[in-house]
């Protein structure tokens, strides 16, 4: 008899805990993954995947608008539905939450919809009761949305609840300013929601390059959304009308409809037993990894949002693939976390790879960086007044192109590509060496003088 109930029993099956566990079954693991909520995870059922459904919704409104200057004759009273939109958006949510299930099933693992904790080095127990032992347990709980303490805070919602909304809020509030805070206020100021993003200092998504940060703030701001920059809630109230009367500091009280909270991702370590089996923390509650997943107990792993490395779901699908690779498949393999690209689907998106010319500059002290700024074509014809910005940073002494950095129309598309060029290590004539594809938007990215 089996020494175990299972090889590998892994706690949530989102990105990462999908990925270690179908593969780990490949391997002829004898995999068992418990999940309290839905199979996908947030990716697929409350971050990106309906989140950039929503971003394909909003710039409709664009479209539209701009179509009439390529000769469509749009009526003037098309509207916007949103509970069809929503709708819609739920329905593939339910396809890919069916799709994973299967995905899993297909694999031979088992699923098991309950929440699981954590009770030994080689035993969980679910909500039931019931003990179960495996010689190595996988925790892949990712995280949740952080909510800012003061009174009233309850009356907001998250990102979680934004896919859900009965109705289009004429007027939201959103706190924080990374990437939900952005994404969101560019989905429903598209909608035609008065959007006022609340910010605790002047800078909107840190950790991106000031050049293609200050390109989106302006254009935002063009497209009418309102910035509050230092400024804190106090609290919230609310009115016998439903309406939400939000106090910053040093501002007029403001009303709205709906206050979001983006204000960062806390990992999902808490009530899972890790403390009591030992397993060590960070200071953020995050899990202590090693470089092959491994917490300080020894047939304890984890991956994904809840180690927070970095909160990307390309990132926990990886460590997923890796501990799988190496615990089941013989063969070690570590995840390289340099030149990651990310993006912002914000209204234009953002996309980057590398270094910012400010990391470049401390780190190498000699950079050489080039710029385009232009109007995309499509953009020209329909009078919209709105420029991308495409940005290289260079090694000034090798001529290494050590971060990209754009903003505009498909940007994330665009960089996907360029992103193999840098990881690769390839040079600035490199670039100029490839001929240019015309008329696209990416050249611009071979023509950099
Ligand atoms: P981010 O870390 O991107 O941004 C958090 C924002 O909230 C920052 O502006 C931060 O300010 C502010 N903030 C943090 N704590 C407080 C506080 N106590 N009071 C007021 N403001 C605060 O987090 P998000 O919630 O937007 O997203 C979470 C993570 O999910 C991201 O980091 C990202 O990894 C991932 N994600 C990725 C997406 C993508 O790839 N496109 C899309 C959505 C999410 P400050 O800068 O001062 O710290």
């Amino acid at each position: 008899m089996a020494e175990y109930d299972y090889d590998l029993f892994v706690i949530g099956a989102g990105s990462g805990g999908v990925r270690a566990s179908r593969v780990s079954s490949a391997y002829g693991a004898r995999v068992a993954v418990a999940e309290e909520y839905r199979v996908g995870g947030t990716c697929v059922i409350r971050g990106c995947v309906p989140k950039k459904l929503l971003v394909y919704g909003a710039h409709f409104a664009e479209d539209l608008k701009d179509a009439k200057r390529f000769g469509w004759q749009v009526p003037i009273d098309c509207a916007f539905d949103w509970a069809t939109l929503r709708d819609n958006v739920l329905a593939d949510v339910d396809r890919l939450n069916g799709l994973y299930t299967q995905g899993l099933e297909n694999a031979g693992a088992e699923i098991i919809l309950e929440r699981a904790t954590v009770t030994g080095p080689h035993e969980v127990t679910l909500a039931s009761g019931k003990k179960i032992t495996s010689k190595y347990i996988l925790v892949a709980t990712g995280a949740h949305p952080h909510i800012p303490e003061f009174p009233g805070n309850e009356h907001g919602i998250t990102s979680n609840e934004a896919f859900h909304l009965e109705s289009l809020p004429r007027r939201i509030m959103i706190a924080g300013g990374g990437y939900i805070a952005n994404e969101f206020a560019g989905i429903f100021n598209e909608f035609g929601s008065h959007v006022i993003v609340v910010n605790r200092t002047d800078v909107i998504l840190r950790g991106y390059d000031h050049s293609v940060r200050d390109r989106l703030l302006q254009i935002s701001l063009t497209k009418g959304i309102d910035f509050r920059f230092h400024a804190e809630f106090e609290k919230i109230e609310k009115l016998e009308n439903g309406c939400l009367k939000v106090f910053l500091t040093g501002q007029e009280p403001v009303e709205v409809d709906v206050v979001l909270f983006a204000t960062g991702r806390v990992p999902n370590s808490t009530g899972l037993g890790l403390e009591e089996a030992g397993v060590e923390l960070d200071a953020k509650g995050a899990i202590k990894v090693d470089a092959q997943n491994r917490t300080n107990v020894d047939s304890i792993y984890a991956v994904g949002d809840v180690t927070n490395r970095i909160q990307l779901t390309p990132i926990a699908i990886r460590e997923g693939q890796a501990f799988a690779d190496t615990i089941f498949g013989g063969k070690p393999k570590t995840v390289d976390y340099g030149n990651v690209p990310s993006a912002v689907f914000s209204h234009p998106p953002i996309a980057a790879v590398g270094m910012t010319e400010g990391e470049a500059r401390n780190k190498l002290g000699s950079v050489k960086v080039y710029t385009s700024d232009f109007r995309a074509m499509k953009n020209v014809l329909a009078n919209r007044n709105e420029r991308a910005l495409y940005k290289m940073v260079c090694d000034g002494m090798t001529g290494r192109v050590v971060g990209i950095h754009m903003i505009g129309p498909d940007a994330p598309e665009i960089l996907q590509a360029a992103a193999v060029a840098v990881k690769a290590g390839l040079t600035k004539e490199a670039f100029d060496d490839t001929v240019a594809l015309h008329p696209s938007m990416a050249e611009e990215l071979v023509l950099l003088k």
